[in-house]
């Protein structure tokens, strides 16, 4: 295929991520985007929340039992924006973040698949921990970040009190494309800050449909909408004094953020979002490899895994690995390049995830979600590749919140722990930390979300035939530290040294007080945060 037609997929796509807190609005959202949206294709489960499309996965007994989703989903949409022919519309893919009490690694990891994503805040709550913990990832591997305030139907913050919040405690600065007209609780329509004009939804019953939308000049707006009207042009006028208008540099690099006030439930402004996804959001670009070099999007194919869900059959069989596609075109049945074991992977069953309904998709270009069973060789940050040779530098492991240590309960089982554990690791299920005090057949498990130790456990029994048993430590968060400090570190009460399986050496903290103390203390000893390095 030609560069040019490469291209011109590339220039179409728009990939990115929601980051949320539970309850935001995540889900109804998504739904809102498909309503707005055609969805051409969904690859792996979709949450199975009450009432909703779900498709729970059967991936995983534990997620069947659960009726949650311990996957990345990645939905793919087809958007005919503004201006666009729609004969060649823009594609947009979504990767999910799975959260709530799937919270994982997984979820971090999803944000090094994407090239922006939309910061989804309740419109009462403002920024939330997960938000906020998911939003420090994104500022680290400079991932650009849409503001959208949630749930404006209800009663909640003013615009001023939520932007002042995010630039107080963020330093982002939001730079509103649209400013609501009627306060939280009594949604009318949209102030469009660039064209003067009132946007003016209809509700739909129950919310079902597209809202529909009437644009008004400002007169008629002020003669329909009074002193909601008034307040919002009020608004506007001081956020333009105040200098907070978009800019498409400030935006890219992470200082600023667009921001839309929604209703995902009544669909109000989710159009919106989507027209401020294909105008600002930045397509797929070409990505840097260990040894420096730019794998441009145009160049032979390429793609790195960010996941992979291992299933329950002991067979070993059932292994899904999502790779997101940096360069080239894919087409299903193609055999390429294993960058970390120098194989050839066959993708002939690339199919199999794609659609409810098994629609197959041929062909996929970068930014595009694939995922790949029979993935057994397959880890998380895993290059594929067709010739030139490219490797892509490995997904960063992300500070830790859990620690729990793991032990084998039958003696003579001891072999296939190591085995187990060893496996488990490289498939970054969990981070492995050891030190000799615990010595091998203890190693201490840290994770993101607890759910993680879980799927260990239940691993090792299914595929291993190992019982475990996991046990928590009152151990609460890591700082990276190194040989030197060690040692003084290790005399500590409250504080234990390990190395992690990557080398990295890893201090934990009984809790925060404990290691300011030690901070303040012990100046000299190197203590520094984990963080997603970029
Ligand atoms: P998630 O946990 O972030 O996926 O949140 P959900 O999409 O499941 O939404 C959580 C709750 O908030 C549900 O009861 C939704 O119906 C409700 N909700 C979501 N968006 C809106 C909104 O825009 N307005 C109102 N009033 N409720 C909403």
């Amino acid at each position: 295929m030609s560069s040019e037609v490469i291209g011109r997929e590339v220039k179409r796509r728009r990939t990115f991520a929601i980051i949320s807190h539970p309850d935001a609005g995540k889900s109804t959202m998504t739904e809102a985007l498909a309503l707005h949206a055609r969805m051409i294709s969904e690859a792996g489960a979709v949450h199975g929340k009450g009432g909703r499309r779900s498709t729970v996965s059967d991936w995983m007994e534990m997620e069947k039992a659960r009726g949650i989703s311990v996957s990345s989903t990645a939905l793919q949409f087809k958007y005919s924006a503004s201006g666009d022919d729609d004969d060649f519309p823009h594609v947009i893919n979504l990767v999910d973040t799975p959260g709530h009490s799937d919270f994982s690694e997984d979820t971090y990891r999803v944000l090094t698949a994407v090239d922006a994503a939309v910061m989804l805040i309740d419109a009462a709550k403002g920024l939330e921990p997960q938000t906020l913990k998911l939003f420090q990832v994104c500022r680290h591997r400079g991932i650009p970040v849409i503001t959208v305030v949630n749930k404006w139907d209800r009663p909640g913050q003013t615009p001023l009190e939520l932007i002042d919040e995010i630039s107080d405690r963020i330093g982002l600065i939001p730079t509103p494309l649209y400013v609501p007209v009627g306060i939280a609780g009594d949604y009318r329509g949209l102030l469009d800050r660039r064209t003067g004009e009132y946007i003016k939804f209809t509700r739909t019953a129950g919310g079902a449909k597209i809202a529909p939308e009437d644009i008004l000049d400002a007169e008629t707006a002020r003669a329909t909408e009074g002193a909601a009207w008034i307040a919002a042009a009020e608004e506007s006028e001081l956020l333009g004094e105040l200098g907070q208008d978009h800019d498409q540099e400030m935006f890219l690099a992470g200082q600023t953020s667009p921001m839309i006030f929604t209703s995902a439930m009544l669909n109000f402004g989710v159009r919106q979002l989507l027209e401020a996804l294909v105008e600002f959001a930045p397509p797929p670009r070409g990505r840097v490899a260990i040894d420096e070099s730019t794998r441009e999007v145009t160049d032979p194919f390429s793609a790195v895994v960010f996941k992979v869900q291992a299933g329950m059959d002991s067979s070993h069989r059932d292994r899904l690995a999502y790779m997101r596609i940096v360069s080239g075109e894919f087409e299903r049945g193609m055999v390429v390049n294993h960058a970390q074991t120098g194989k050839p992977f066959a993708t002939k069953y690339a199919q199999a995830v794609f659609g409810r309904d098994r629609a197959t998709v041929d062909t996929a270009f970068p930014g595009d979600v694939v995922g790949l069973v029979n993935a057994m060789a397959l880890a998380p940050g895993d290059t594929l590749y067709l010739d030139p040779k490219v490797q892509f530098p490995p997904i960063p492991s992300f500070a830790p919140e859990h620690f729990s240590s793991l032990r084998v309960t039958t003696a003579d089982k001891y072999k296939q722990f190591r085995k187990a554990i060893d496996q488990l690791d490289a498939e970054g299920v969990v981070q492995v930390l050891r030190n000799d005090l615990r010595g091998d057949a203890s190693p201490v498990l840290a994770a993101v979300g607890p759910m993680q130790f879980e799927v260990v456990t239940a691993r090792m029994k299914a595929e291993f035939n190992v019982d475990t048993i996991i046990e928590p430590l009152g151990y609460s968060l890591a700082r990276r530290t190194d040989e030197a400090s060690a040692p003084e570190l290790t005399k500590q009460r409250g504080v234990e040294v390990f190395t992690r399986s990557d080398g990295a050496i890893l201090a934990l903290f009984s809790d925060k007080w404990r290691l300011q103390y030690i901070e303040k203390e012990h100046s000299d000893l190197v203590l520094e945060p984990l963080v997603a390095a970029a």
